[in-house]
């Protein structure tokens, strides 16, 4: 092919590309209001278990929310419903990321707790099949990737909001090789998915009590994209007059997150999606690591509750998966209670975590067989959990801080 031929094949596809985000970002602007989860009777949790880790750590979960939620599924309030086939081999084997009668059932549910899932990379064993978790943020429209960071004893309270359905993820697997010699990806940022995840950064800090909004972007040097989300960033303040905000770029940002000094001034955080990614390992591993960390991803009508890390391939392989920590699935699971309007059951997983993870440690997770194992940790925070001095356990661990 001579260069000119691959310019108009790259017009060609590129025209095609153009015409689907035109159609994805008009059908947003007509998209309804986040769902009232208090008028649905029974509300259905799924759980996926994934890969390589992901069905022990998000058992462990699912038992803790089992036992918080026993009268709601008693009087079939609630209901669980176990989801199969979010597995790396039946993926490949149905060469789609979700397969079609996977997502039917995922879409069955209002809510679901997810293990990590592989993502095959180019050359690897697995057929190179989109991110099972960019497929369900699309198929599902789980555009805010919310992610807590807490640690207490540095004072730090951080809630990032990563968008979730745009930025380089949008089109991530549709670059395209130009030439033998050049390969091009798209990043995409629009303004109505750029509105609805900072508005979504503005509404909880407004809720929470917190004053500031942290905006993260690099528009200094990506000026179309992210001069634009942070363009709509500076439009949406404005009716948040009760909040200050400010911009930072990306680069400076990682650094902050580990400047003592000036880090637990920080509260709410909104960003692009790759700058989410990366800023919320950082923060996890801040908090302890990313086994300790759980996120939400929100949508209008579903909602995704997952660790932030992976499926853990080299636990796997050393055989150490069952020292994995479930804490991070814990941690989601708790932000799924708070979000379908148990906030008091969250509020008690989180209390249990912080006494199990950072104040007593009776049970340590580290793993590896220097420590125990995920389901030993589960039933820690399970026996936890149903303590009646919970609160009052926690309590010392504040006063000891
Ligand atoms: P990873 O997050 O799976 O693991 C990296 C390392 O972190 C592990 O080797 C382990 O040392 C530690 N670790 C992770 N979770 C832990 C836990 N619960 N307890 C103790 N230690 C833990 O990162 P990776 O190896 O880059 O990714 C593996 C696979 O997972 C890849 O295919 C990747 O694409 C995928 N992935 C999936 C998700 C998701 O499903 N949400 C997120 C990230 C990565």
């Amino acid at each position: 092919m001579t260069n000119q031929e691959a310019v108009r094949k790259a017009a060609d596809y590129f025209a095609k590309l153009a015409e689907g985000q035109i159609e994805r970002v008009e059908a947003l602007k007509s998209e309804g209001a986040f769902v009232d989860y208090s008028l649905i009777d029974p509300l259905i949790i799924g759980v996926i278990g994934g890969d390589g880790i992901g069905p022990m750590i998000s058992d462990a979960a699912r038992q803790v929310v089992e036992e918080l939620l026993s009268d709601e599924i008693a009087s079939g309030k609630v209901k669980f419903r176990s989801i199969e086939g979010l597995t790396i081999e039946n993926r490949a084997q149905h060469m789609q990321s979700i397969p079609d009668d996977v997502l039917e059932q995922i879409k069955s549910c209002h809510v679901t707790l997810k293990g990590p899932t592989t993502t095959p990379e180019t050359g690897g064993e697995w057929p190179n099949l989109e991110s099972a978790n960019v497929g369900m943020r699309k198929a599902l429209d789980l555009f805010a990737n919310v992610r807590p960071v807490r640690v207490p004893s540095e004072g730090i309270d951080w809630t990032f909001f990563r968008e979730n359905t745009e930025g380089l993820y949008v089109l991530g697997s549709q670059g395209f090789e130009l030439t033998d010699d050049i390969s091009i990806d798209f990043r995409v940022i629009s303004t109505p998915g750029s509105d609805r995840i900072i508005r979504a950064a503005f509404d909880h800090a407004r809720r929470t009590g917190k004053e500031r909004v942290t905006v993260v972007t690099k528009a200094n040097i990506v000026k179309s994209g992210d001069g634009r989300f942070l363009r709509v960033a500076e439009r949406v303040s404005r009716d948040y007059p009760d909040i200050s905000w400010d911009g930072w770029y990306i680069d400076i940002m990682t650094a902050k997150l580990l400047d003592k000094s000036r880090r637990s001034d920080f509260q709410v955080f909104v960003l692009p999606n790759l700058y989410g990614d990366i800023l919320t390992d950082e923060a996890a591993e801040i908090q302890g690591g990313v086994g300790t960390a759980g996120s939400a991803n929100i949508g209008k009508r579903y909602a995704m509750f997952e660790a932030v890390h992976g499926s853990a391939p080299r636990m796997v392989t050393e055989g150490r998966a069952q020292y994995a920590d479930p804490s991070s699935v814990l941690k989601a699971a708790g932000l799924m209670l708070s979000h379908i309007g148990y906030s008091s059951l969250g509020q008690k997983v989180d209390m249990a975590l912080d006494v199990c993870g950072q104040y007593e440690r009776r049970v340590r997770v580290t793993g590896r067989d220097s420590g125990a194992t995920g389901t030993e940790f589960g039933q820690y925070v399970l026996e936890t959990v149903r303590d009646p001095q919970l609160e009052e356990r926690w309590k010392n661990y504040v006063a000891a801080l």
